[in-house]
């Protein structure tokens, strides 16, 4: 091995499948001076024993295209290394044991269509052809996959490693980063047991021990390991070759069979956590104690399921450590907080058959200085600080690991870990019979169980299921209530930037695609732009006086925002972000009731020249002094009003005890979603994103591309939505509802336009108000293609493998013209 070197471009921690990919995507970008360090030996950390299980459609279309490269790579670094990948498309079988799971599959059926990966759904007879192995008790049927498969984790590894060295990159073994270094909020190299090394950029590869080398770095990695559990049988001539991967969520078990044996491997509801220190500091190629009776159920189900486990020995238990995190997702990118330190980890049993994909779109990311793919589902930037304590990682992570084959039922919430923040009112909205659901760690109320309801002893939970859910009919009532009476929201969550200086005009104009130079007193809403007018962030500013504004963003983002914010301030601005989210609660008053409600309860006008849409006043409510906010996601006549959190009781008091008589409902985060749905506002994360062109999204309107230049030039992202408004956009989002009123959508779904599949549904939900399912999705059209052009066609939506009539619309299906807002 060479000597080390002090000084490269780009360090690379950790010598696993996700390290050695990087590396060699960065090789391929033409890197120069890349070196990889693993403190043992490559492959020693998790990589070596996973069960290597190739599957190739995910749960959303990014996920799918790095899917697909990860296995498609195979060949390509087979051919390039000589290294023998084994990967097999031998195909996938899902089994389903009840109707519900059933439901999934068929949905991921349609999503195979529309990602572009062959999936169907096979009989049990057809499923028992497959696998001949199997008992079809309780099998309702299955969905298969062809594509999918097996290969050798190990080898892939080698192979990146190999054409990684054959591009230039230096692979240093037995090499243990120690400590990083930083100035001036950017890394600048590592420590090792050999000496320090400088480096312009360091990417965190290190598996379940990212975390702790995040903390050296001051950047959360929120992850834990897990114990994760396989058998292995003795080899059989009984066992067939060449079977497809086995899988039955509902028994928590995948079979894959190798040589002549059969490997199970389980994801239990029961997931164990493991501690830091359970894992020896000198450990490699760690196979933990087995534990059989921990998983005694699941074994008895699978030798149900595969009678011939009676018959043959099983003669290896395996038990391997694994990162999970806290929302089962990856964690990658550029951490918010230090420049240039990148992320990799935290794959979820899903390492292996990510890595190609993974490790493509981090080095295209530091080659670009941002994502090239919409990530966000992944992206460091959603990880809050909390998700990275570690009594909240050990509550969460053994039900993340059993997350995984848990049916995959929309809304769900996790049921550990709770409570970690609650909104001021949240025993108030807990009297009145509140259910509970969570985002970003806030205890949201999703629906409120009526008292008449509670009196009869039914209680406020949830029962998750693909159909109706227990909170339908109720949230349905709220939502009804927003649209003709009025109704309160707890929106205390929502992420509050409080933005200040004598050039913060200047800084917001240069980040808003919005005119953020009007006077106190008027709201914007704007996007904020990369330089592909694709959107960063989706949020209103509100002018609080010459050199104060408040930004306000969804729970979710505002860490991302804040860090957007922060890095996008020019050097020397008089200009400082702070995130005030805990300090102010928002209650949020909507409905065409709203100013009968607030009358008399604030001492200000509230008519609409003297209160008009799109600004704010300093109100008094109860014995709180807070601002009114006069704008809305549910698209109705309403107020959001801030106040000090700790006057939120007795502001809430007050509506309350007023709203009686005006039939005031309060209502949860499920009537605010169908709201928002039925007038078409896009949600971040899901409508819209970092690769979703601001015109493509329809919020032209938002985008003043002719306010004049400011202090620090053209707002961010200026002249791609020019060039976009010449050349004519390549495809429209498009909202649609559907001619049948029993399917419900969830986003996903497929777009038919005239036979053909022209898109998917960003988001879904049920139009209590227009009476049926609401979606919204990107329909690909020439550039040339007018409005009209694009409507004059027959729209369908697939909704587990059926196809619904749906009336397709650019202009929302709900007050059209906005009038209800501005009423
Ligand atoms: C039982 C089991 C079955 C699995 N089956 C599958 C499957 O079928 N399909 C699939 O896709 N995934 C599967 N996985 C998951 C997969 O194995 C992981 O997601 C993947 O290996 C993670 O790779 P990694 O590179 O992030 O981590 P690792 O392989 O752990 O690599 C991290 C490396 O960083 C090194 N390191 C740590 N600290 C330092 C330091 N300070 N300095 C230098 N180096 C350091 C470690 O030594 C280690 O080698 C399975 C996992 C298990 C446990």
């Amino acid at each position: 091995m060479s000597e080390l070197p002090k000084q490269v471009r780009c360090v690379v921690i950790g010598g696993g499948i996700i390290g050695c990919s990087v590396a060699y995507h960065l090789a391929k970008l033409g890197w120069q001076d890349v070196i990889l360090l693993e403190r043992k030996r490559l492959t020693s950390g998790t990589t070596w024993h996973a069960a290597g299980l190739i599957g190739q459609l995910r749960s959303s279309s990014t996920l799918t295209k790095i899917a697909k490269y990860s296995a498609n790579l195979m060949a390509e670094l087979e051919a390039e290394t000589g290294v023998v990948t084994g990967f097999r498309q031998n195909g996938s079988l899902s089994l389903a044991l009840s109707r519900e799971r059933m439901q999934e599959l068929k949905r991921q059926a349609t999503m195979g269509k529309v990602f572009g990966v062959e999936a169907y759904m096979v009989s049990p007879s057809e499923a028992r052809d497959k696998h001949p192995l199997i008992d079809q008790k309780g099998v309702e049927g299955g969905l298969f996959i062809p594509a999918n498969g097996q290969a050798y984790p190990a080898n892939i590894t080698q192979a990146f490693a190999k054409a990684a060295r054959q591009r230039g990159v230096r692979i240093f073994e037995n090499t243990k980063v120690t400590g990083i270094r930083q100035a001036d909020g950017r890394v600048t190299g590592v420590d090792t047991a050999q000496g320090a090394i400088s480096a312009e950029y360091v990417v965190n590869c290190a598996g379940l021990w990212a975390r702790e080398i995040g903390r050296w770095a001051g950047v959360n990695v929120p992850l834990l390991a897990a114990e994760h559990f396989y058998v292995v049988t003795d080899a059989s001539p009984d066992i067939p070759r060449n079977l497809p991967v086995l899988r039955v969520p509902d028994e928590s078990a995948y079979v894959k069979e190798e040589a002549g044996k059969l490997l199970i491997g389980f994801f239990e509801p029961n997931g164990k956590a493991l501690p830091d220190s359970k894992i020896p500091e000198a450990s490699e190629f760690l196979n933990l104690p087995d534990d059989w009776e921990h998983l005694s159920r699941e074994l008895e189900l699978a030798s149900e399921r595969l009678p011939i486990l009676k018959r043959i020995g099983l003669h290896t238990f395996f038990n391997g450590p694994e990162s999970f995190t806290p929302d089962g997702r990856w964690v990658v990118g550029e951490a918010p907080t230090l420049r240039n330190f990148f992320v990799a980890a935290g794959f979820n049993s899903i390492g292996i058959q990510t890595a190609g994909g993974a490790g493509k779109a981090l080095a295209e990311w530091m080659e670009a200085g941002g994502p090239t793919m919409d990530l966000t589902s992944v992206d460091i930037r959603r990880c809050q600080p909390f998700h990275g304590n570690t009594t909240y990682l050990a509550d969460r992570i053994g039900e993340a690991l059993g997350l995984h084959y848990a049916d995959q039922f929309p809304h769900r919430a996790p049921s550990t870990a709770r409570g970690v923040r609650t909104t001021p009112l949240h025993d108030r909205l807990l009297e009145r019979g509140a259910c509970f659901t969570e985002a970003s760690g806030w205890e949201r109320a999703g629906w409120f169980l009526p008292e008449a309801a509670r009196d009869r002893g039914e209680k406020a939970e949830y029962r998750y299921s693909w159909g109706r859910q227990t909170w339908f009919g109720h949230a349905g009532e709220e939502h009804k209530a927003v649209r003709t009476g009025v109704g309160l929201f707890d929106l205390s969550p929502f992420g509050k930037i409080r933005v200040e200086g004598r050039d913060a005009e200047d800084v917001l104009q240069r980040i808003c695609a919005n005119d953020v130079a009007m006077p106190p007193g008027r709201i914007v809403y704007t996007q904020w732009l990369n330089g592909r007018a694709g959107i960063e962030a989706d949020l209103t500013v509100a002018r609080l006086s010459s050199d104060t504004f408040m930004v306000v963003t969804s729970s979710a983002t505002v860490l991302r925002d804040l860090a957007w914010l922060k890095r996008h301030t020019p050097e020397g601005a008089h200009c400082v972000a702070t995130d005030v989210t805990s300090a102010e609660a928002c209650l949020a008053v909507m409905g065409p009731r709203s100013r009968q409600l607030l009358a008399g309860l604030v001492d200000v006008p509230l008519s609409n020249d003297a209160f008009p849409f799109a600004s704010w006043r300093q109100v008094e409510i109860g014995y709180a002094v807070g601002r009114a906010h006069r704008v809305s996601y549910v698209g109705e006549l309403g107020w959001e009003l801030y106040v000090p959190s700790d006057m939120a009781r007795h502001a809430f008091d007050a509506l309350v005890e007023r709203g009686a008589d005006v039939g005031l409902r309060l209502c949860g985060s499920h009537a605010l979603d169908s709201c928002r749905m039925e007038k078409a506002y896009r949600h971040f994360g899901h409508d819209i994103a970092s690769t979703d062109h601001v015109l493509e999204a329809g919020l032209g309107f938002a985008v003043k591309i002719d306010k004049p230049r400011g202090r620090f030039g053209d707002f961010l992202g200026r002249d791609s939505a020019v060039a976009a408004k010449q050349a004519g956009l390549q495809r429209r989002l498009v909202q649609f509802m559907l001619a049948d009123a029993q399917p419900l959508l969830y986003g996903n779904e497929a777009i038919w336009r005239d036979d053909r599949i022209v898109g998917y549904l960003t988001s879904g939900a049920y139009g209590h108000h227009l009476g049926a399912a609401v979606g919204l999705g990107y329909v690909t059209c020439p550039a040339s293609a007018t409005a009209r052009d694009l409507l004059a066609s027959d729209y369908a939506i697939e909704v587990a493998n059926e196809k619904v009539a749906a009336r397709a619309s650019l202009e929302p299906l709900y007050d059209p013209k906005g009038e209800r807002l501005r009423g």
